[in-house]
């Protein structure tokens, strides 16, 4: 528990920092893009505002518990404020310091805990999501989830609509631990297959390898890695994506690539973020920072590669979707639409209010549904504005959001997918 003695109510370990919440001038430039500023209009639900509740409890002057865990709960980390912000302001930073001293130091509802505590003896263990995908499809496939739909409490609801159709095929799939190209090596990389990706979105990994492989790279996958502690970072569980991280790590760092390829726009900002995690550890500093260096969006590394495979028409309109943790967190919004834009035919368009955040935000749609709910209905009110023939996205957390409440006939599939369709003739 926190106390209140003048002093600060964050614990030693790695408190938000004094210059970093100084920097902050409170022009307010960020309140327009802050998802739950737009839903509530309330100032503590606001960059500007949660800001001023850290500063709050560095000075000591309020604790963490009640009003402070609440608002800073109720944060997407979409990132938007950092993009929206002339001065700076390093958010980003700041949140990732103010979660963990949560996770610390305030007690849960014990609801809240064992939900919580679920998701993450869950989600980044892949021999874990295979039995489960087991027992969804059988579930998926009894009728129970219309049944259930109207007794579930809504953080069960919001589980059981996001749980995407199982394929059994591809869940127990493995994939090619070497893709080599057809003619020269451009470029050697190794592949994050990841948990929840490697086993509910394995056709997009198998993509990205034969996206890879047809323009010139030669593509490592390792069996051994695992999850690389994105949710558990992004959610302030700092200690066990550490130890991830570390894993993580060891296994990419062993091997004689240049470029670490990432297609999940979470996994690829956590891995970049190592650096600033293993800032303090004698032991992984220098090799995080060097693994860190590596990583690339997968886009990032096509649109850094001069086109070589020829491309065949698609003749479609395309709306695509920033992931925040590829737009706002790591800046990458060009490469996409570049490498979309090299396939002939494209209509490549944007979405109304792409700064947006459509409510995926790795957990926020599993702890927070309500808010989540409505940001996922605006975007999707969006996309029909447009009214694209496929919806592109490099998120699978975002590609589950968006569907549920993009009941209409439109696919929506990751960059890569698209573009292996375009190079292969690969059905999507
Ligand atoms: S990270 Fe997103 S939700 Fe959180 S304060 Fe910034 S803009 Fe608002
Ligand atoms: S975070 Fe940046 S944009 Fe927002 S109030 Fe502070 S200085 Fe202004």
């Amino acid at each position: 528990m926190t106390e209140l003695f003048g002093q600060s109510s964050f614990d030693s370990q790695h408190p938000p920092e004094r210059e970093l919440l100084d920097d902050c001038v409170h022009c307010g430039f960020c309140l327009p893009t802050c998802p739950t500023y737009q839903l509530w209009g309330e100032e503590m639900d606001s960059p500007r505002g949660r800001i001023y509740l850290m500063d709050l409890a560095e000075r000591g002057e309020i604790g963490l518990e009640g009003a402070f865990t609440q608002h800073i709960d109720a944060c997407l980390g979409c990132m938007a404020c950092v993009t929206a912000c002339p001065s700076g302001v390093q958010y980003d930073r700041l949140l990732e310091a103010t979660r963990p001293q949560i996770e610390r130091n305030v007690e849960r509802r014990p609801s809240d805990r064992l939900f919580r505590n679920a998701i993450f003896a869950l989600f980044p263990y892949r021999r874990r999501l295979r039995v489960a995908a087991v027992f969804g499809q059988a579930y998926q496939k009894s009728g129970l989830p219309k049944l259930m739909e109207r007794v579930l409490p809504p953080r069960l609801r919001a589980t059981q609509a996001l749980l995407p159709p199982v394929r059994l095929r591809e869940a127990f799939a493995s994939l090619p631990r070497r893709v080599r190209p057809k003619g020269s090596v451009r470029r050697r990389v190794a592949l994050l297959s990841g948990c929840v990706q490697d086993v509910f979105f394995h056709e997009v990994n198998a993509a990205t390898q034969r996206v890879l492989a047809a323009e010139g790279c030669e593509v490592l996958t390792p069996r051994q890695q695992g999850c690389c502690g994105a949710l558990e970072l992004h959610a302030g569980r700092s200690g066990s994506a550490a130890d991830r991280a570390k894993r993580t790590i060891a296994t990419f760092e062993k091997l004689p690539v240049d470029t670490i390829v990432v297609n999940v726009a979470g996994c690829g900002s956590s891995m970049k973020e190592y650096v600033h995690l293993l800032a303090d550890d004698p032991d992984w500093a220098d090799r995080a920072r060097d693994f860190s260096a590596k990583v690339r969006d997968v886009t990032e590394l096509l649109a850094e590669l001069e086109p070589q495979a020829p491309r065949r028409r698609i003749e479609a309109k395309v709306a695509y979707h920033d992931a925040c943790h590829l737009g706002h967190a790591q800046g990458v919004r060009d490469q996409p639409r570049a490498v979309l834009r090299t396939i002939p035919g494209l209509d490549v368009v944007d979405l109304p209010e792409a700064e947006l955040c459509c409510g995926s935000a790795g957990i926020y749609n599993l702890v927070q549904p309500e808010p989540a709910a409505e940001l996922g209905q605006r975007k999707a009110d969006n996309v029909r504005t447009v009214a694209p023939d496929l919806l592109v996205t490099a998120n699978p957390g975002c590609l589950l959001q968006i569907r549920r409440y993009l009941d209409d006939d439109i696919p929506m599939l990751h960059p890569v997918q698209l573009l292996d369709q375009s190079l292969n003739g690969k059905p999507t």
